[in-house]
């Protein structure tokens, strides 16, 4: 027992050193990729689940690193809000997405791109002004931009992201509650702030059909958002059967593996394109 304890202590603490050692390096790495600009974005289409046309995309952080290899959002944005560098790589995704997002209109596709904010870099910058400034120098019109927010923001610092939010949305600028019932349990904040959709973890969305919580949680959650005059999207609709029971509750939006995966600039122009014609 006493030597099987004390290798246990010693796996544990070198595999404790490996994760320190990892997050050092993805720290490190990532100062130097943000300077090269090495993250880009994906675009992940959201589609009306009565027309089945594309309404939205949702822009997602990815991260190739010459010797990492790909690194998913899962593990580099913990490590990016932790050491700051998630204001510059928010700022870098706003601006690709808002960039890309104009050049679409341009061609005609009238969807809304969206983009998600974290809470550091809501609560630590001025989110506002970063906003303003890159909604002006792309262009872009602001309803055709999306913040997703989770439930954290606006909880942690009310009064300050109240009026960050309500500001925005006075110009346009939409907003979503992500990973919506995964959070705060309090409700009373969507009275207030000035939110326009609630995105239905896909957490709620997997075992439905037949999951009996999940089907009521998921129930619930549409007709709130309706009887809130607010918009609702469903996320991770990977089967047919999902996407079905969601339009026989009356969901409005569809996100997720079985319409379309995350794609690179040119496979989304593509869908749009082909979609237009
Ligand atoms: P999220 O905002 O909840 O984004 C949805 C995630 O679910 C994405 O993972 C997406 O690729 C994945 N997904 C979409 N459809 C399906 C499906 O049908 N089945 C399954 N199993 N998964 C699906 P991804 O791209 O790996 O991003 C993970 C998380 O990283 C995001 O979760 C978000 O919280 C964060 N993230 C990604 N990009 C950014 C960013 O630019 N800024 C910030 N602050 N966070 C980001
Ligand atoms: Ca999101
Ligand atoms: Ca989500
Ligand atoms: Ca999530």
């Amino acid at each position: 027992a006493k030597f099987n304890g004390r290798n246990t202590y010693k796996f544990y603490t070198e595999s404790m050193n490996v994760a320190v050692m990892r997050r050092m390096s993805l720290e490190n790495a990532m100062r130097l990729s943000l300077e090269r600009e090495d993250f880009f974005v994906v675009y992940q289409p959201q589609f009306d689940i009565k027309s089945g046309q594309i309404v939205g995309a949702e822009a997602l952080a990815r991260w190739h690193h010459a010797e990492l290899g790909i690194i998913s959002p899962a593990e580099f944005i913990p490590v990016a809000e932790e050491c700051g560098l998630i204001v510059t790589l928010g700022q870098s995704v706003l601006r690709q997405a808002c960039r890309q997002m104009q050049q679409w209109l341009l061609q005609g596709h009238y969807l809304r791109v969206s983009v998600n904010v974290s809470c550091v870099q809501f609560l630590r910058h001025n989110l506002l002004q970063t906003v303003i400034e890159i909604l002006e120098e792309t262009g872009l019109p602001p309803h055709h931009l999306e913040l997703e927010l989770t439930e954290s923001i606006l909880v942690t610092d009310p009064e300050y992201v109240l009026q960050v939010v309500n500001t925005l949305n006075q110009r346009g600028v939409q907003f979503s509650i992500d990973d919506f019932g995964t959070g705060y349990s309090s409700l009373s904040y969507l009275k207030r702030f000035a939110v326009d959709k609630l995105k239905i973890d896909q957490s709620f969305v997997r075992d439905i059909p037949g999951d009996a919580d999940d089907e009521v949680l998921v129930e619930a959650i549409v007709n709130l958002a309706h009887n809130l005059r607010l918009k609702c999207i469903a996320e991770g609709v990977e089967t047919q059967v999902q996407a079905d029971f969601l339009r026989q509750l009356g969901c409005d939006q569809i996100q997720g593996y079985l319409l379309g995966r995350p794609l690179s600039v040119d496979a989304m122009q593509q869908l749009l394109s082909s979609q237009s014609r």
